[in-house]
């Protein structure tokens, strides 16, 4: 039997175990019936691969670092549904910063409070601890981004441009440890805070 094992093994690893599995005693069954289930069905069982290309617009906002969003592509709602006061500002610092040569691109803006979940569990299973990964991101109770009333921006000369430049607008940099996080914290021409150290603050 141990070379039939190996056999099978070896089989297996060209890509054609479903054969020998198949007509071994013992533990196939269940293989068995999962490889004729896979080759006979009519895909109906298949339905969650489909689920992440779908037409839900709200969706997509999960993915704006997949092609870069400037502060004009409204269409989208990462860019759409940040609030309107924000949007004015940031599209004004962007014409003005263009001017000087610096594109604004925007890397998140407004999310669903599904993606800012899946934001910070991602960050617990990064940073170890969900008191580590608060230092990142919010909970979606707390996070800006799902109010619409904070945006990402890069790159980073235009976050080195909307730091010198962006209380003249309203927008003030948050977070020490982010340098790309903006939100309209002053009135134009106004003072930004003092920076709190992180999002855990
Ligand atoms: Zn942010």
């Amino acid at each position: 039997m141990g070379a039939g094992a190996l056999a099978a093994v070896v089989v297996a690893g060209l890509g054609v175990a479903v054969t020998v599995w198949g007509t071994a005693p013992g533990s196939t069954p269940a293989a068995a019936s999962t490889a004729s289930g896979r080759s006979g069905g009519s895909g109906g069982s298949g339905g969650s691969a489909t689920t992440g290309s779908g037409p839900e617009d709200a969706d997509s906002d999960t993915r704006p670092e997949d092609r870069p969003l400037t502060p004009f592509d409204t269409h989208h709602p990462a860019v759409g549904r940040l609030d309107a006061h924000l949007l004015k500002a940031v599209q004004a610092a962007a014409r003005d910063a263009r001017a000087d040569g610096v594109e604004f691109r925007i890397t998140s803006g407004w999310r669903t409070r599904e993606h800012q979940q899946r934001l910070l569990d991602e960050a617990v299973q990064r940073y170890g601890s969900v008191e580590q990964a608060r230092r990142f991101v919010s909970t979606p109770r707390k996070s800006a981004h799902v109010s619409g009333k904070a945006v990402d921006i890069g790159p980073t000369d235009a976050d080195d441009w909307l730091i010198r430049k962006g209380s003249a607008y309203g927008l003030c940099q948050v977070y020490d440890n982010e340098m790309w996080h903006f939100e309209l914290l002053t009135t134009p021409g106004g003072t930004c805070p003092s920076l709190l150290t992180d999002a855990a603050g």
